[in-house]
């Protein structure tokens, strides 16, 4: 047992800058409509943060608008040379 605080390891900075130059950030906003309670994915916008009320765009599966509330961001990192 020790007193010393345990940091976790820090990623090199070469690491990091090697992944940026092959991987491609993907941004997605996940939207859930309190009409019909669904939730889905669309591609991130420009200007797009959590629960912003989308008042221009309509429900994927009801096609109600002004319902819509973007509950969540998430990115992954897409290696363009990797087919999926
Ligand atoms: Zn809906």
């Amino acid at each position: 047992m020790s007193d010393e605080p345990q940091f976790p390891p820090i990623p090199a900075v070469g690491d990091i800058l090697d992944r940026k130059k092959r991987f491609v950030e993907k941004k997605h906003s996940v939207i859930k409509c309190s009409a019909c309670q669904a939730d889905f994915l669309r591609q991130f916008k420009a200007g797009d943060f959590v629960f912003k009320k989308l008042t221009d765009e309509e429900c994927e599966k009801c096609q109600r608008s002004k319902s819509l509330t973007l509950i969540e961001i998430y990115s992954e990192w897409i290696d363009p040379k990797k087919k999926s």
